[in-house]
């Protein structure tokens, strides 16, 4: 047989980055195997999980961490390779798990099952231990491609839903969440609450501190506004310097209360900007509603905030409501 553990031109397989070793699953029925597998894994730098039967591998692989390389063997008690590869493919999870399969079975059929099952690579037994070390380092190669891509992917997801400047929630994306739990709210009978916050003579603060102490202004401000929601809000950017807040679950009363505290968020302490600190203060508009569509709702919000505007700013105005509070107004 021309497996061989005891070659001494193999060197350690350094890790692609640093950190732990990649862990990598075998499962082999067979103790010489497993051993040979083990020494030559731990050799070549990975770090080895043995199984021992199919059915001990399937857990394994099913688990949250599991290894993202492994080497199965086809014949296996219990459940074999091939069906394994079936159903990790079935589960269509991520991240990607890299299957190679080791097989007594030679034939030309044979590999093509085991690649129809689900198989990315393959290598019949008894196999040549350089092999297995140059088909492993290839799949980790793909593993790591395909990490890239995931995070390339998670990128693009976060630039298409958060605003730029400020990190919020953008514009398209609030309305979403607003557009949900009011469908939610219509199954569930509990209302949803929004507030339109805008700062209060903003466009004074970039005539006279600049632009950019005006963007540092606005990413204070949401900043402050997402440390007073409630973990269940969202807080997104909606315009240039203003904000919507949905509020699920919550009633006029307790959302003006919400408000009162987003309020005092923002006025509370002068914001530190690249010139000077500066004193910013917000209206707020809130309206309540559970069997409303979204523009009604976020017109009711802007209404009651043009209110807030009108009456003074640095205020909360509640729309249609009832709510009675210093600083306050009803409409
Ligand atoms: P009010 O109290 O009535 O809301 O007055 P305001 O000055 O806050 O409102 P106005 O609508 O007159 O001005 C808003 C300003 O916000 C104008 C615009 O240049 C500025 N702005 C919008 N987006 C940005 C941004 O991303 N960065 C900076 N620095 N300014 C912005
Ligand atoms: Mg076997
Ligand atoms: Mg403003
Ligand atoms: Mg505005």
């Amino acid at each position: 047989m021309t497996t061989s553990i005891g070659d001494q031109a193999i060197q350690p397989l350094a890790p692609a980055s640093p950190g732990p070793p990649m862990r990598v699953l075998a499962a082999e029925d067979n103790p010489v195997f497993q051993s040979m597998l083990r020494t030559m894994l731990t050799k070549w730098g990975y770090q080895a999980v043995i199984a021992r039967s199919g059915t001990e591998a399937w857990h394994v692989l099913e688990s949250d961490d599991a290894p993202r390389l492994a080497v199965l063997d086809w014949m296996m008690p219990g459940m074999d390779g091939l069906e394994i590869c079936r159903r990790i493919r079935s589960a269509r999870r991520e991240p990607y798990i890299y299957i190679l399969l080791l097989t007594a079975r030679t034939e030309s059929q044979d590999l093509i099952e085991g690649m129809d099952a689900g198989a990315d690579d393959y290598l019949t037994k008894p196999f040549n231990s350089h092999e297995l070390r140059v088909r492993l380092r290839a799949g980790r190669r793909i593993l790591d491609l395909q990490e890239e891509l995931l995070k390339a992917r998670e990128a693009l997801r976060e630039q298409a839903t958060h605003d730029g400047l400020t990190g919020l929630l953008n514009r398209a994306t609030i309305l979403e969440k607003l557009d949900d739990e009011l469908s939610r709210a219509e199954r569930s009978g509990n209302p949803v609450s929004v507030l339109m916050a805008d700062l209060d003579r903003f466009k004074a603060i970039n005539d006279t501190l600049g632009h950019l102490a005006g963007d540092a202004v606005l990413c204070e401000a949401a900043r402050r506004l997402k440390s007073a929601a409630r973990r269940y809000d969202s807080v997104g950017r909606y315009g240039g310097e203003e904000f919507l807040i949905v509020l699920p679950g919550c009633d006029a009363a307790h959302a003006a209360l919400q408000a009162e505290r987003m309020r005092d968020a923002i006025g509370a302490t002068p914001f530190v900007t690249p010139s000077r600190p500066v004193n910013v203060t917000a209206s707020l508009g809130v309206a309540c509603s559970s069997d409303s569509v979204p523009e009604a709702l976020v017109r009711e919000a802007d209404d009651a905030l043009y209110q807030a505007k009108g009456t003074g700013r640095n205020r909360v105005v509640v729309h249609s409501g009832v709510w009675d509070h210093t600083g306050c107004a009803v409409t």
